[in-house]
């Protein structure tokens, strides 16, 4: 039975590459053929799953890119499927005809809410869990909701390693009275504050007592270096640290071990650091990280460069209804020691789903626009007055913002003369909008 099923789902994985079908249909048909195939095969040492709110894609990808550069044979699910279906696909695609995974580490990209669901199939030994913020509302709802649901994800591996950011307070919760716990976090640094930057705090108070919680200090959002008075409950002590960050000089330090940004962004670095820490536990050493990390070029094409007229400009894509994606991405821009166009476009809010809800654009940190070197923001796309009525609440003087609902009416905007710079600010879901309308010029950072 086990031989038969491997079979049938490499041989429909096979079909469904020649049709261009999705990844995850091979597993849905053997999964119910075989429910439990996933415990009659044999699985390598290490399986790690990787979840969060930002950036597990680009983490995945990173530990998935350093190992194979360090000699083990990965196996991970590569197109992002990551529910059951999508992982049983991967597994048995990737299996001899007698059940066992052919790879020395499995890693996989695990959806916040369906880790409850593929843990009941196959076990971690690793689970990491990077951050969690409010993202996309109308799904996710609130990061102690989801935090609700990994716990149970959590409850059904109780001998796997926990990963877990040392510096959210609501991920940390995860390791609370739990043995196999190891922590990553960042020290203080000079980017640090003493209140948070964001417009909200989503942990003012104790996640286990309900106390008031204090913070030594923040990074950003309602990361930080917190502890309760009442409880005791408090940042735990990291195994892996980012000791240093320069984003003049676009370099980090984990353990002691230098490394290379691609983008001067502090945002990425937890994601940095969670890679970090899942070489250095498969047993890579942390020099042979550090240089495969350096190296590694973000393929996810988070950063694009342009030209529209004879503006060379920089999509920066962020993600609709995460405003801890859109705070990073203008934290970037603001940056900007020159004078700058700044297009915001919001046309459709999801690729996947249809939602209207806007109230994520008043969690965005659009203040931050108030004392940079921006001439022009253009406010775009569907909902254009959505924008410009949060816009009308920062202090940003009205005459430097001009509202544009059609894009092609952008286009022509973003491409007259013009001797600044020139930014975008778009999701996944609009950024194709922008590319037929302006050059790709290919070379990604
Ligand atoms: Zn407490």
């Amino acid at each position: 039975m086990k031989f038969l099923m491997i079979l049938l789902c490499k041989l429909l994985a096979f079909v469904g590459k020649l049709v261009n079908k999705g990844s995850s249909l091979p597993g849905k048909i053997v999964l119910k053929l075989c429910p439990n195939i996933l415990q009659k095969i044999s699985l390598p040492k290490y399986v790690i799953a990787v979840t969060g709110s930002n950036g597990k894609t680009s983490t995945v990808e990173m530990i998935a890119n350093v190992m194979s550069e360090n000699g083990l044979k990965v196996v991970w699910n590569k197109e992002g499927s990551n529910q059951i279906e999508g992982v049983t696909t991967l597994l048995l695609k990737n299996s001899d005809l007698r059940g066992r995974v052919c790879g020395d580490v499995v890693v996989l990209e695990s959806d916040e809410r369906y880790a409850r669901h593929t843990f009941r199939h196959i076990k971690p030994t690793h689970f990491a869990v990077t951050n969690l913020y409010r993202d996309q509302l109308t799904r996710n709802v609130h990061p102690f909701w989801i935090y609700d649901i990994i716990k149970e994800a959590v409850d059904l591996i109780p001998n796997a390693e926990l990963l877990l950011n040392a510096d959210d307070p609501i991920v940390s919760m995860l390791g609370h009275k739990r043995d196999k716990v190891c922590y990553f976090a960042m020290a203080k640094n000079a980017y640090c504050t003493s209140e948070t930057d964001a417009l909200y705090n989503d942990c003012t108070y104790c996640p286990v007592c309900g106390n008031s919680l204090a913070y030594e200090y923040f990074h950003y959002a309602h990361l930080g270096k917190f502890s309760c008075e009442s409880c005791g409950y408090a940042s735990a002590e990291p195994k892996y640290l980012v000791d240093s960050a320069d984003l003049e000089s676009k370099r980090i330090s984990i353990c002691g071990e230098s490394i290379d940004l691609a983008f001067a962004s502090r945002y990425n670095v937890y994601n940095l650091c969670t890679a970090f820490a899942v070489c250095s536990i498969v047993g890579i050493p942390h020099e042979k990280i550090a240089s495969s990390l350096s190296s590694f070029i973000m393929k996810n094409g988070r950063v694009v460069r342009f030209k529209a007229g004879e503006n060379e400009g920089m999509l920066i894509t962020s993600k609709h209804e995460n405003s801890t994606s859109y705070n990073q991405s203008l934290e970037y821009v603001c940056a900007s020691k020159e004078k700058f166009t700044l297009a915001i476009i919001v046309d459709a809010i999801s690729r996947k789903y249809y939602t209207s809800e806007t109230s994520w654009l008043w969690d965005i940190s659009f203040e931050k626009l108030e004392n940079s070197t921006a001439e022009k923001i253009l406010l775009c796309g569907n909902y254009a007055y959505d924008l410009a009525t949060r816009f009308e609440m920062t202090k940003i003087d009205p005459s430097k913002i001009k509202v544009i609902p059609d894009l092609d009416e952008m286009a022509k905007e973003i491409a007259a003369p013009s001797d600044g710079k020139l930014y975008a600010i778009t999701c996944f879901s609009d950024k194709d909008k922008l590319f037929s309308r302006v050059e790709i010029l290919n070379d990604q950072i």
